[in-house]
């Protein structure tokens, strides 16, 4: 009898040398080799017939090697070539420099091949990818059927894989075991565990696979959300935090002195604040918005009710240049409620920082701004009740638990100027509650984009120069300033140079007209006067990367432009897509739907997790449903 924990070793087939390889794929026992799934299936609608592969189009072709050679070229390039043949037809298949090909892929095998057709002596395929789906003396897969693929490993073909897993399939679906809530399941629709497994390995169709694997991705949401749901708690109730009372006395004030009044978003994140605030659970919230939806004067109402209820409020910010700018921001809307916010900085003189501790210490200081400086120990506070951290993706997990730490259990608000779709916040984010501002205050001139070729690149200079002479600044953005990385691409040194003849006698770098700049502009620069960002290779970046670029200039009164200087046609369409709007969520869904799951390891790695089966876009039901069924069940048992 196998166990769920029975190594795959111990599999009749699988001696030591493929258990090695099984190590190597993440695979040690029943249970890994259970959840080894496919990463693609291949039936009749994927597999086009040889005879109807059209110059032009993507490919993929199953087919018996009737011959293959490998080919010297001038360039002493040697170049693998197979044809294949199926029922319908053949074709030649080259793999350019891949001569090393013909000692793996034999003839009569029958191979798999992805990749774009051309016209080259007749129909030719340059295969992407290729795998062997049987020897020449295996009959072939029987037809109708459909194939799943297995990630592989040297020493252990996808087809050897396949054969061992539908060798032990029915004996390893015997140990397992469904712990799913069966109203979960049944609300979510998705079939028991045994069953989506074999789905998932041993479909009938690929809409079944597909059935399988939304029931393994919303075992692995539920329990995500479950670890979440009980952090959330944890945070919550183990200190309960302050309890203020909203006397509306310092925001009252506020609200009548600003020179505008809040947009209604904006409203309405102060008054969840201010509910939270006011509860005795202690606040643990995310103001999401891009920069300039106007998130500082939301913090500052939360601030200020701290301080009406007798608490001091903290605000930090990740770099020295955006603290002074908040500190400007908060003294010109304090001034009028006689309220003076400190401003503390590594780079001030010793003894300005001791004289501004002391205060924060008496708690004669009611606000604070400022950077890491406010997280040594020797600041010290004497009643903090509120942490407002500015762009706190910025900020470690230790970092910002050495400043709540500061506190006896503060309430805790955190911004963030990077929109995320809502389903990838409930995921990163699941233990925080969420405000959202999608729209700028009306006031903001709109920042028009465009989309330009390299054909018009003088135009585009004759366009930043008009501007410049009008005594607007711009800037040009570069992908790279590393020139060995590819020849081709105009790295931003030289263009400052080149820019700087084109341009004369505008001031390109230095005291400027023009800035020439990698991506660092990206973080905390705000001129007002910048009124145009040329983008150069704008299919470089990723869309939301673009949106934070933009998003450089439209800060001050004036009209300003974006304009994505293209070279390469194919990323027009996605281009334009982002040109036609500037809603920040809009661009952050378009980014991940562009991305899909590989590339956005990165950003779920950083929830510290990782994510096999589920899909942020396609399993958005299953996140809202997991979601509410874990905060439910840790309601009612937080153990
Ligand atoms: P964020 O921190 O979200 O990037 P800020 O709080 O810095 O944005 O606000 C950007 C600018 O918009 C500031 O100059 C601020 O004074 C102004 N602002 C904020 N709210 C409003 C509003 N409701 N109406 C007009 N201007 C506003
Ligand atoms: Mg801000």
């Amino acid at each position: 009898m196998l166990q769920h924990d029975t190594l795959v070793q111990f599999l009749k087939g699988v001696g030591p040398h493929r258990a090695e390889a099984f190590g190597r794929l993440g695979i040690t026992t029943v249970e890994d080799l259970l959840y080894h799934v496919p990463h693609r299936y291949l039936d009749a609608t994927t597999v086009t017939p040889i005879g109807q592969v059209a110059v032009g189009a993507d490919v993929t072709v199953v087919g018996r090697v009737v011959s293959k050679a490998v080919v010297p070229t001038r360039r002493r390039l040697r170049i693998f070539r197979a044809v294949l043949r199926d029922d319908t037809g053949v074709i030649e298949c080259a793999w350019p420099g891949q001569a090393f090909l013909d000692r793996t892929i034999k003839q009569g095998q029958l191979l798999l091949v992805t990749g774009p057709a051309k016209y080259y002596h007749g129909r030719q395929i340059t295969p992407r990818e290729q795998i062997v789906l049987a020897d020449p003396d295996d009959a072939a897969d029987p037809e109708g059927i459909v194939l799943p693929v297995y990630p592989a490993t040297e020493g252990l073909a996808h087809r050897q894989v396949r054969r061992l897993i539908h060798t032990h399939l029915d004996s390893m679906l015997e140990v397992v075991e469904d712990t799913l809530p069966e109203s979960l399941r049944g609300e979510a629709r998705v079939p028991g565990l045994r069953e989506a497994l074999a789905a998932v390995h041993r479909p009938a169709t690929v809409a079944d696979s597909e059935a399988g694997r939304r029931r393994l991705a919303l075992d692995e949401l539920f329990d995500l959300q479950l670890v979440v749901a009980r952090a959330r708690h944890i945070a919550r109730s183990a200190r309960k935090g302050p309890s203020f009372i909203n006397r509306k006395a310092l925001t009252t004030q506020l609200k009548e002195s600003l020179p505008f009044a809040l947009t209604s978003e904006q409203k309405r994140a102060v008054r969840e604040i201010t509910g939270d605030m006011i509860g005795t659970e202690r606040m643990h919230r995310l103001l999401m918005g891009d920069v300039g939806t106007g998130k500082t004067v939301v913090g500052l109402f939360a601030m200020l009710l701290a301080v009406e209820n007798d608490y001091q409020s903290v605000f930090m910010a990740p770099t020295e240049l955006l603290a002074e700018q908040h500190a400007a921001t908060l003294r010109a809307h304090l001034a009028p409620l006689g309220i003076v916010p400190e401003l503390l900085l590594g780079r001030l003189s010793a003894a300005e920082k001791a004289a501004t501790r002391d205060r924060l210490a008496s708690g004669e200081a009611k606000i604070v701004v400022g950077t890491h400086a406010l997280i040594q120990e020797h600041t010290a506070f004497h009643r903090l009740g509120l942490v407002v951290i500015d762009e706190q993706h910025r900020f470690g997990v230790e970092q910002r638990a050495a400043l709540i730490e500061k506190g006896k259990a503060p309430d805790v608000l955190l911004l963030s100027a990077t929109p995320i779709p809502r389903t990838l916040a409930l995921t990163l984010y699941g233990d925080l509650d969420i405000s959202v501002i999608r729209r700028k205050p009306v006031s903001k001139q709109p920042i028009r984009t465009g989309v330009r070729s390299g054909a018009d690149r003088s135009a585009v200079h004759q366009f930043v120069r008009q501007q410049a002479e009008a005594g607007r600044q711009a800037y040009v953005v570069y992908p790279v300033i590393d020139e060995s990385e590819r020849v081709d691409l105009k790295a931003a040194t030289t263009m400052a140079e080149e820019l700087s003849t084109t341009l004369a006698p505008l001031r390109v770098a230095g005291d400027v007209d023009v800035l020439v700049a990698t991506t660092v502009i990206e973080v905390g620069i705000d001129v007002p006067n910048a009124t145009v960002m040329v983008i150069e290779h704008p299919e470089r970046f990723g869309l939301a990367q673009l949106h934070q670029l933009r998003g450089r200039v439209g800060r001050g009164a004036e009209e300003s432009h974006c304009v994505l200087l293209l070279e390469e046609p194919a990323a027009r369409d996605r281009l334009r897509r982002f040109a036609k709007t500037t809603d920040g969520f809009k661009i952050a869904e378009l980014d991940l739907r562009e991305r899909g799951m590989g590339e956005l390891a990165g950003s779920r790695q950083a929830g510290g997790f990782r994510l096999r089966f589920a899909d942020l876009e396609r399993d958005e039901d299953l996140i809202e449903l997991s979601r509410r069924a874990a905060l439910a069940l840790i309601a009612e048992d937080p153990a």
